[in-house]
């Protein structure tokens, strides 16, 4: 793979009457050729001043974007091989479906056959050829999102900016646009830059995630990096909202491994990146999916049930352990079996590993 897009030392101040605001701090990113990259962070956090800075729609206060090595700064969006699907799809109302699609295509003076034999390629691409005679209204939230992918697509862009896509549409339909959205990626190996706030669109879709927060990147890596790696307090929180526990290492081996004492009874073994020294205090990471409960006879660490929240699939089980809160995700097979209710004794592991050392405080 080769380096397409190069955002370097991009920073962003809107300069306001009421105060100056730094949506960016300067950012710096590769993304690589055909890759599915995704921006990820909560609101505010400058996804969107990113995105709109790459399309052209807005200007960098410093720092620069290269593609293909060639600095785009300065040009305007319609001079960029780049195109935008927002967040509301933004068809035009009076056009058919099929005219949607071919808007750029005309806007680009291609002979009238290419323009008919394209766009008929493009609406079988998001499998909507039986309504290309309709207008936007006529169709589903669903269906108005594969029209607005098609016309982006039809101009064959180098790349496509991809802004909250999804947002809009139910949840079901939500998920299937996610396998839809990465086969479109897949067949036309267009490169995919994807906007989101919701970590699970982000995991399950993306090569390479960028998790965002005050306008820097906090981590940068693949969903399996990101997922069992977190960087630092702020990332292990966002995705997977970690229990964040306050220990002290006690331990340290070659393998770059800590044994942390977070009380009395429980002591984790966590992976880390960074040297530690025993003594050091420490913040050890662990995802409520990775901690066993057991039954109140076998060895582990003491808790006491407070709340138990059914969730379909699995239950969320808040423990009471020493002065904190522990959140356990299990199944209900688990819950029957150890017969768990408020106020419920039980143990519990933090397995080998299941568990990592952040930075932060
Ligand atoms: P969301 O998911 O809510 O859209 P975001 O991560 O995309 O959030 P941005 O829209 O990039 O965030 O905004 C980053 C910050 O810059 C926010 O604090 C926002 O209030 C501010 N901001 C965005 N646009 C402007 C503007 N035109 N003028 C002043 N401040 C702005």
């Amino acid at each position: 793979m080769s380096v397409q897009i190069r955002i370097e030392r991009v920073g962003k101040t809107y300069f306001g009457a009421k105060g100056d605001h730094v949506a960016l701090n300067a950012v710096s990113l590769d993304v690589e050729r055909g890759e599915f990259f995704t921006l990820l962070g909560p609101s505010g956090c400058g996804k969107t001043t990113l995105l709109r800075i790459l399309a052209g729609f807005e200007t960098a206060t410093s720092g620069r974007v290269l593609v293909d090595g060639v600095d785009v700064s300065a040009l305007p969006p319609e001079a960029r091989s780049i195109n935008t699907v927002f967040q509301h799809y933004a068809l035009f109302p009076h056009m058919t479906i099929a005219e949607n699609v071919a808007f750029g295509l005309k806007r680009l003076r291609r002979p009238a056959a290419d323009v008919a034999s394209r766009t008929r390629e493009m609406l079988e691409l998001v499998q909507m050829t039986a309504l290309a005679e309709r207008r936007p209204t006529q169709l589903s939230g669903g269906q108005q999102q594969r029209v607005a992918l098609a016309r982006a697509l039809a101009p064959r862009p180098d790349v496509i900016l991809l802004d909250e896509p999804l947002s809009a549409l139910d949840l079901k339909l939500r998920q299937a646009m996610r396998f839809e959205l990465k086969r479109l990626q897949r067949e036309t190996g267009v490169t995919f830059i994807f906007v989101t706030h919701d970590q699970d669109e982000a995991l399950s879709m993306s090569d390479r995630i960028a998790v965002l927060a005050h306008g820097d990147v906090q981590q940068l890596g693949t969903p399996e990096d990101i997922y069992s790696r977190p960087a630092n307090r702020f990332v292990a929180q966002f995705i997977g909202d970690a229990n964040l526990l306050k220990g002290e290492v006690i331990g340290v081996d070659a393998a770059g491994q800590a044994r942390c004492r977070i009380n009395e009874e429980l002591i984790v073994l966590a992976s880390c990146d960074d040297a530690l020294v025993v003594g050091q205090e420490a913040l050890v990471s662990a995802r409520p999916e990775q901690i066993r409960l057991l039954a109140p006879s076998d060895e582990g660490a003491a808790g006491e049930v407070r709340n138990v929240a059914f969730m379909g699939d699995s239950s969320l089980v808040e423990l009471a352990v020493g002065e904190g809160v522990i959140r356990v995700q299990t199944s209900g097979e688990t819950l029957r079996e150890l017969g768990l209710a408020p106020g419920s004794a039980v143990r519990f592991q933090i397995p080998p590993l299941a568990a990592r050392i952040v930075a932060g405080q």
